[in-house]
């Protein structure tokens, strides 16, 4: 793949794929792609519904976010170029503002590390980044610090940041966020979750990262 016509197709279908698994309402939210060159980013378009995106429709910007191609980009942009310029290792964003992770996000709680899917394939618990109005620069790098070297992050009052090294796996990543969140919200109801140790967390991410996942 990384014909610039491919990846937005990606993009496109990922939206797709992000309705349908109700991570999303309206038009919130927002995807992107990195080229393997990391020359260009494919990211979608501001304020359109994504089940009418077409791939003409997602922006291709360089990583000085200057467009090469379509229109207007999303206006969380800086956030995408923030978390690509600060980890080589992400090359897809998904950024969802989906419920129960949401509803950490507003209440400035983190989600602990008690899931075991969600500490594989995140790295540890989801933390909250200090609050920046959506948009800004500020943001991004409050994003940035606050995600570290995990694959997920959440915005306060805002939503969740989830990141890959494709896009199968950042919407993955944003899937068990809402499931690890929805399970904390729950948990909290029967007493509060246990947290797993940090060695069982380090050795389940070993596990992950060297034979489960996608496409391993
Ligand atoms: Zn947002």
């Amino acid at each position: 793949m990384n014909t610039l016509m491919e990846m937005r197709q990606a993009v496109v279908e990922t939206g797709r794929q992000m309705i349908g698994r109700g991570l999303v309402a309206g038009t919130w939210g927002n995807i992107s792609m990195r080229s393997q060159s990391g020359e260009q980013i494919a990211i979608t378009p501001s304020g359109r519904p994504y089940d009418q995106l077409t791939p003409e429709d997602i922006v291709v910007v360089d990583p000085a976010g200057q467009i090469l191609a379509g229109r207007r980009p999303s206006s969380e942009l800086a956030l995408h170029l923030a978390i690509y310029h600060a980890r080589t290792d992400v090359l897809a964003i998904v950024h969802t503002h989906s419920l129960y992770a949401t509803a950490c996000a507003v209440a400035g709680k983190a989600i602990p590390a008690s899931l075991e899917e969600m500490v594989q394939a995140v790295g540890g618990p989801v933390q909250v980044a200090a609050y920046a109005l959506p948009g800004t620069v500020e943001l991004a790098a409050n994003a940035v610090a606050a995600l570290a070297d995990r694959s997920a992050v959440l915005l306060a009052n805002h939503g969740v940041a989830a990141c890959g090294p494709s896009l199968s796996e950042a919407l993955l990543v944003a899937e068990l966020v809402e499931k690890a969140a929805h399970i904390h919200v729950m948990a909290q109801q029967l007493g509060g979750a246990r947290e797993l140790s940090e060695e069982d967390v380090a050795l389940m991410r070993r596990f992950y990262l060297e034979h489960y996942r996608p496409g391993k």
